[in-house]
């Protein structure tokens, strides 16, 4: 697979902030994770903790395609789930320490890890859709809105 991705054009964000030209997929992924726009790697990506700009605020490009989901938190309980076990089993067998000492260990190091490293992973992840032309993000396809409530329900809304 093609680490960057092709297209049509190169230029800058067009008027709807969704920029043309190639999409490396491993920097979009280290700006992400750096918390940076994945298009120009200086602006901001979170306007909060885990908020996503609607757009970059150095370069505009539009962030709010994204569509990370319960990705993150997927990712972080994996990573986070293996360095925590490893150490348990690591610190049971070397040293047996009683049950209180391994919960006043483990249970604030799980909290504090899951906490740092939730936001870079969801920059990588919306990093990795912008490379990715996925969601609304592809500057030659349609914005992806949400439906409305009218849409599901097939009629107008009834209150
Ligand atoms: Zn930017």
């Amino acid at each position: 697979m093609s680490e960057t991705t092709q297209y049509r054009t190169a230029g800058a964000a067009g008027g709807d902030g969704r920029s043309t030209g190639d999409r490396s997929i491993l920097q979009s992924l280290l700006r992400g994770a750096h918390l940076t726009c994945p298009a120009c790697g200086t602006g901001a990506m979170f306007k909060s903790y885990l908020k996503v700009s609607d757009h970059c605020p150095a370069c505009a490009e539009a962030l709010h395609h994204h569509r990370a989901d319960d990705a993150p938190p997927y990712f972080t309980i994996v990573i986070v789930g293996h360095i925590v076990v490893g150490l348990v089993l690591a610190v049971e067998m070397a040293y047996r320490p009683p049950l209180w000492l391994h919960a006043a260990l483990w249970l604030p190091l799980t909290v504090l890890l899951a906490l740092a490293i939730l936001p870079p992973i969801k920059g990588a992840l919306v990093g990795l859709q912008w490379a990715l032309l996925m969601h609304g993000f592809d500057p030659e396809g349609e914005d992806e809105t949400v439906p409305r409530f009218e849409e599901f329900a097939g009629g107008d809304r009834v209150n």
